[in-house]
């Protein structure tokens, strides 16, 4: 097959959470070797341009229809690679590609490789002091891709388990009852003395980190470039810092 002996390649890249000395190594090897990057804009506006690279940024929000455009890219011959912030395993990029190599598997030769970055809830934490020490889990609020229903349930039973939860995605334009809706539920579940930090574009020129009890906790205090850690029972301050001791409550 054709394909094969023109050995293109499909490398799915995390480029962090905005700091370019978050970027890895790694992921500056496969772009500096590129001759092709694909993206939504925003993330594609991060790389330098040079002769010779391909920059295919777009404003689609088919996540699907991106990733086919890579396959077929590398399929021809192309050292693609795909740029998602963070990481591109969380709720990002590579998943797509799997998704649309499973649709079309001709494209089964690519050979594919899926660099990690540093994801936002990481980064956020580390600004913030430990607020993942123990058990966490994270949860993409935007129903686009699933029923609210379900975001609720996860919740509830991430609150349930007292979990640290960090949430992604947590208020949009187009969705600003969501996020007041599930701050109501981790008021009801977790009490007014929880602590929730809202991480906005962390690690940007932007950046505003701000740690407060759930009971002052405003829906307008999140948009879309805001990850919010709420604590577990036992998260705790010390100083200026939060943090959540590595043993259970
Ligand atoms: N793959 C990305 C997440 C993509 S979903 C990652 O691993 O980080 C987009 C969401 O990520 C945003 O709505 C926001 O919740 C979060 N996010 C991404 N970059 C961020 C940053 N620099 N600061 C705070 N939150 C960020």
């Amino acid at each position: 097959m054709s394909d094969v002996f023109l050995n293109g390649s499909l490398t799915i890249a995390g480029l962090g959470p905005g700091d370019t000395a978050m970027m890895t190594p790694e992921v500056n090897a496969a772009i500096a070797q590129a001759s092709d990057v694909v993206g939504y804009n925003s993330y594609v506006a991060r790389i330098p341009p040079r002769e010779g690279l391909r920059l295919h940024a777009s404003d689609n929000r088919v996540e699907l229809d991106r990733a086919r455009h890579a396959l077929q890219l590398a399929s021809d011959g192309g050292h693609v690679v795909v740029v998602s912030s963070g990481d591109p395993g969380v709720f990002a990029m590579a998943s797509a590609v799997f998704e649309a190599l499973e649709s079309a598997p001709e494209y089964l030769d690519v050979e594919i490789s899926v660099l990690p970055g540093i994801t936002a809830m990481l980064a956020a934490a580390a600004r913030a002091g430990a607020p993942l020490g123990h058990d966490f889990c994270a949860i993409n609020l935007s129903d686009n891709l699933k029923p609210w229903e379900l975001i609720e349930r996860r919740l509830q039973l991430a609150i349930e388990g007292d979990f640290a939860v960090a949430l992604y995605n947590p208020r949009s334009a187009s969705r600003p009852q969501q996020f007041a809706r599930a701050l109501e539920i981790l008021r009801a579940g977790c009490g007014p003395d929880r602590l929730i930090t809202f991480a906005r574009a962390v690690t940007t020129p932007d950046e505003r980190i701000v740690t407060v009890p759930l009971s002052e906790a405003k829906a307008d205090m999140a948009d879309m470039r805001t990850v919010v850690i709420v604590g577990n029972s036992a998260t705790r301050r010390v100083g200026r810092y939060v943090y959540t001791p590595r043993s259970a409550p």
